[in-house]
């Protein structure tokens, strides 16, 4: 195109010339050579502007030469004057013009750099500048866009009253906003404006800048961040499960300071310095409850939760589980779950299940949630369980002792018998003419110790038939046997029953309710009695405690009998089995209850050489417990 206007130019300089010397208009013509000049500036170039116009004034200088030579001045003199200031005229215009557009193309071009969509409208909308971004976001090349008005084109919506949008950017002479645009493909874009407004040397406003940066990406991710936001209020506000949302950012730091950020560091510290749990709760920010927890707490849902300042409001003062909490935080667990109670703003206390999410260690703000269920009734369904199963155990325990009745009875009538025959002794000693005291003395001292015998005996079995909540006592497990024996051993030997005990020496204790764990052991001994009653085999019952692990022990109850029929191994322990005419099935349904109760297990294994043989397994107490 240069070359094309350098070419127009020079052709019409030679034209101009050959009729400024040829023709008879004599120097008029050479002012037709600022149309030379004008065609050299289209190429926009300093230098062939310059160029141009040395050019063609030498012509008009050559012509006028040609034609008068330098002696004659007259009306072609002052032609070939005027046609030079018109050429210098001319030249000085272009260039100014040409210095003006190449200031602002080098603007244009920065603004074609910037990233934003700049567009450039008049006063009446009329696009007069469309940048690159622009061209490549919206979609409409410059030369589709100019000329066209910018609210039709891209569809703009705005936040609020055009006409006040204006208003604002008159007065002030700049507005910024959110806009909605449609590109030329028809994609919604979200963008964040910012106009300026130019006026001219009168301040006018005679152009609007628009700058716009593409936000929809953002937009739409925090449209997302909203939604989820909302979303998890809602699951917050709306859940029936008690959530309380606190900050462990202070905890942590007093943790790294005192570099305790560690499961063991902080379990030995927390053994030397039990006082730190009080101040660990008082570091804990709580930043949230939902309501669910305030109705947990008895406090008034729709009041603010301030009033629960720290976790004391919350936690009575033996909680053991908050230590475990910071243990477990301390070691970088993600979550600890357990049971405490919680204090109501009464003051009562209600038993709780809880879950504790940790912040992972990126998560700067600290965040811990805590979600609590409020665990009252299924504690009272469980004691409401725990007591039928106790009544439950009472009534096999009767009929226990029931079926104990004979031998009960001859156990008892045997002391009486011997009160009797000593009472009567002592009554011949004493009818003697001479009464012989001594043998009298004798024969009370048999009757007291014969008494206290039978007393013991109904002691024992009034003991075993007591209906008592379940207890937690350290038990000596040899006791515990012991106890039990005593119980069933008139009717082992009643049958002819061979006992054998083999209790390994210095078994650790046990814990348990003594009770119910006797009632396991005689149930076991009566059945083995009952399943050898009548056989003419040997009849043996051996009982056996061993420790079988660091935290168990294992009673084994072994009789010489049938054994147990292999198709009734699998519900031995159900309820109400039995094969006996006389029998309720409910002894080893309990027995077994008992056993899980305590920690442990009841199993059954046929011994090698027949009959069976039961396993009690239970949890024993670490070495060096005190067992009294
Ligand atoms: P019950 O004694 O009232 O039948 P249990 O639950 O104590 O109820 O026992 C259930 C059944 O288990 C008994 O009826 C019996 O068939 C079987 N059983 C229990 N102990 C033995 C044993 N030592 N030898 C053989 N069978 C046994």
């Amino acid at each position: 195109m240069r070359i094309a206007f350098r070419l127009a130019a020079v052709v019409l300089a030679f034209v101009i010339l050959l009729i400024d010397t040829l023709s008879t208009v004599e120097g008029a013509v050479a002012v037709l050579y600022v149309m030379v000049v004008l065609l050299a500036a289209r190429t926009y170039r300093r230098v062939d502007i310059v160029w141009a116009s040395i050019g063609c004034a030498a012509l008009t200088l050559l012509a006028y030469v040609d034609s008068h030579g330098f002696n004659h001045v007259g009306a072609q003199t002052i032609r070939a004057a005027v046609s030079l200031s018109a050429i210098g005229g001319t030249a000085l215009l272009a260039l100014q013009h040409q210095y003006a557009t190449n200031k602002l193309a080098a603007q244009a071009r920065l603004l074609n750099l910037s990233h934003d969509m700049i567009f450039v409208r008049d006063n009446a909308g009329f696009i007069t500048f469309w940048n690159r971004s622009a061209e490549e976001v919206y979609g409409w090349s410059s030369r589709e866009a100019v000329g066209r008005v910018a609210d039709d084109l891209l569809g703009t919506r705005y936040p609020e009253q055009r006409s006040s949008i204006e208003a604002a950017l008159l007065s002030t002479g700049r507005w910024e906003g959110m806009l909605e645009q449609r590109t030329k493909a028809g994609a919604t874009l979200f963008v964040e404006s910012r106009w300026v407004v130019q006026c001219d040397h009168l301040k006018r406003p005679v152009e609007v800048m628009e700058t716009h940066t593409d936000v929809t990406d953002r937009k739409v991710a925090y449209a997302a961040l909203v939604a989820s936001e909302r979303r998890f209020r809602r699951m917050f506000d709306a859940s029936r499960i008690g959530v309380v949302q606190e900050s462990w950012s202070a905890l942590r730091a007093e943790l790294v300071a005192l570099n305790l950020l560690d499961g063991d560091a902080l379990r030995t510290y927390l053994a030397s310095h039990p006082e730190f749990v009080g101040r660990a709760r008082t570091l804990v920010n709580i930043v949230d409850v939902n309501p669910a927890l305030l109705t947990m707490l008895h406090r008034d849902p729709t009041v603010p939760f301030d009033a629960l300042e720290s976790v004391d409001d919350m936690l009575s003062e033996g909680d053991r589980t908050f230590s475990s909490a910071l243990i477990s935080f301390a070691r970088g667990d993600t979550f600890l779950e357990g049971e405490t109670e919680m204090v109501r703003a009464d003051g009562s206390r209600f038993p709780v299940l809880f879950t504790i999410t940790y912040p992972t260690v990126d998560d700067a703000d600290g965040t811990v949630l805590v979600f609590v269920v409020d665990n009252t009734e299924r504690k009272q369904a469980q004691s409401a369980l725990l007591a039928s199963q106790a009544e439950l155990a009472h009534a096999t325990r009767v009929a226990t002792l029931g079926e104990l009745t004979a031998s009960i009875a001859h156990e008892v009538n045997q002391p009486l018998m011997a009160v009797v025959t000593s009472g009567e002794a002592g009554m011949r000693w004493l009818k003697r003419p001479v009464p012989d005291l001594h043998e009298v003395e004798t024969a009370m001292g048999r009757i007291i110790s014969e008494g206290r015998r039978a007393s013991e005996i109904v002691k024992r079995i009034r003991a075993f038939l007591m209906k008592a909540p379940t207890q937690r006592d350290v038990l000596s497990s040899a006791a515990l046997i012991d106890e039990a024996i005593r119980l069933v051993e008139y009717e082992c030997s009643r049958e002819q029953v061979m006992l054998r005990l083999d209790i390994e020496p210095g078994l650790p204790a046990i814990v348990g309710d003594r009770i119910q764990l006797q009632q396991v052991l005689v149930n076991l001994m009566v059945n083995a009695c009952q399943a050898m009653a009548g056989q003419t085999a040997a009849r043996v019952l051996s009982i056996q405690a061993r420790r079988a692990s660091v935290s168990s022990l294992v009673i084994s109850v072994r009789d010489t009998g049938p054994g147990i029929a292999a198709e009734n191994l699998d519900r031995l322990f159900d309820p109400f089995f039995t094969t006996k005419q006389q029998g309720m099935g409910m002894g080893l349904a309990i027995c077994r209850t008992t056993a899980q109760a305590h920690g442990g297990e009841l199993s059954i294994v046929n011994s090698p050489g027949g009959g069976a043989s039961f396993q009690l397994t239970l949890a024993v107490l670490p070495d060096g417990v005190d067992q009294s």
